[in-house]
């Protein structure tokens, strides 16, 4: 047991504490929590660190494509989706970066390094799992699935467990769940989005879909043309009759086919109305943002403020390094402070803790709560009278682990 007596503390899902008391067990489950006055005494005997700055939470990158890393900085965004992912899709064939294992480690001690405890990954490869589960990160995999033809999709779906056989073996850590997964409501058929979710719900975990990202989406789904029919006529040479849409807006589709549901993460909504996000939210569809890669690639922001207003705590995600300039969900948290001042800089701060570990499902994650194991680290300095203006002002400040969630295998 320990006790840590820090200057300031980022609970994940409460307000900030200034002189604030941590207790510890050995295993780092929080035994207590609250003002130092308080916590102090009642665990007289417990040995006691100070720790000067602010102690967070480990972070939650709700949303990455750590098998993307090889492309750090290869994106080329600014000129819509389809251009982007036209470029990554070049870029991706060309370099190959799922077999690029140094690239994934090196991401994956970035994660470490920027106190990031648990990810929501979307892979197509599974490249990144076992260096997740040596670095005994928490969080979910999920294995994406697309294709608009239905049979050959259900084939390749079927045979997913042999895959999953082939490239990782037996599962390297009960700390990460497993979800067959769809892309998008626009890049995986119908059919199959809604066995994959259902299948989610039965294994009680959670899936994950892009929905809402821009409006080449919302443009084919409701009336099957634009920039996606154009690339599927380009490069994939699909006849326009070959193709289904649903006539209906994504986030409605996404209803209809059981994807907009608690155990689904509805990931960007960056193009999503004020009367959508209302629909998500009354659904309890864990939202996760990417606003950096919305930048990068759109240059556009998630629309936050209806969305608070909605009662939405969205988690936070980095999206890949192809899109992102870096795997830090606080920055992305500062990203956010930036361009909506009138967020409080708490709210901002606990999307990247509490807000991700939330949508992933992980109660015990993300937040100084007693019984949970969320990871402890601390961003040194005086955090005066606003932890979180701290926190979101010190993120090139270097962070120091106090407690992992699992000591590094090697
Ligand atoms: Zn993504």
């Amino acid at each position: 047991m320990r006790a840590l007596h820090a200057d300031a503390l980022i609970r994940g899902d409460g307000a900030p504490l200034v002189d604030a008391a941590v207790v510890l067990d050995d295993r780092g489950t929080i035994i207590d929590v609250g003002p130092a006055a308080d916590v102090l005494p009642r665990h007289a005997g417990a040995p006691r660190e100070t720790v000067r700055g602010v102690v967070l939470p480990g972070l939650v990158n709700a949303h990455t494509h750590l098998e993307l890393s090889g492309l750090r900085g290869r994106g080329r965004g600014g000129a819509g989706f389809v251009p982007w992912v036209e470029h990554l899709i070049g870029a991706r064939s060309e370099l190959r970066p799922e077999e690029d294992p140094g690239a994934v480690d090196e991401a994956v001690r970035e994660l470490d390094v920027y106190g990031i405890a648990a990810v929501g990954e979307v892979t197509n490869s599974l490249v990144a799992v076992s260096a997740l589960a040596r670095r005994g990160l928490a969080g979910c995999v999920f294995h994406e699935v697309f294709g608009v033809e239905r049979e050959p999709l259900e084939e390749r779906v079927r045979a997913l467990p042999r895959v999953v056989d082939e490239r990782v073996g037996p599962w390297p850590s009960p700390d990460l769940t497993y979800a067959a997964t769809p892309h998008t409501l626009y890049t995986t058929h119908a059919e199959v989005v809604a066995a994959l979710v259902a299948r989610a719900a039965e294994q009680g975990v959670r899936a994950s879909l892009h929905l809402a990202e821009h409006g080449a989406e919302r443009r084919f789904l409701e009336h099957g043309d634009g920039p996606v029919v154009a690339w599927y006529q380009s490069r994939l040479k699909l006849r326009r009759d070959a193709l289904a849409w649903p006539g209906e807006a994504p986030v409605a589709f996404a209803d209809r086919l059981g994807a907009l549901a608690s155990h689904v993460l509805a990931v960007h909504l960056t193009d999503a109305r004020p009367e959508e996000l209302e629909h998500v939210a009354r659904r309890g569809a864990p939202v996760v943002l990417c606003p950096r890669s919305n930048l990068h690639i759109e240059v556009r922001l998630p629309p936050l403020l209806p969305m608070r207003a909605a009662g939405i705590l969205p988690g936070l995600g980095t999206d890949s390094l192809a899109s992102s300039p870096s795997l830090d969900v606080l920055a992305e948290a500062r990203a956010l402070a930036d361009r909506f001042p009138s967020v409080p800089h708490a709210d901002l701060v606990a999307m990247a803790t509490w807000g991700g570990a939330r949508a992933l499902g992980r109660p015990d994650l993300g937040r100084v709560a007693p019984g949970a194991r969320p990871g402890l680290f601390v961003i040194e300095g005086d955090p005066g009278p606003d932890p979180a203006a701290f926190v979101l002002r010190s993120v090139r400040t270097p962070r120091r682990w106090l407690s992992r969630r699992q000591e590094i295998s090697r």
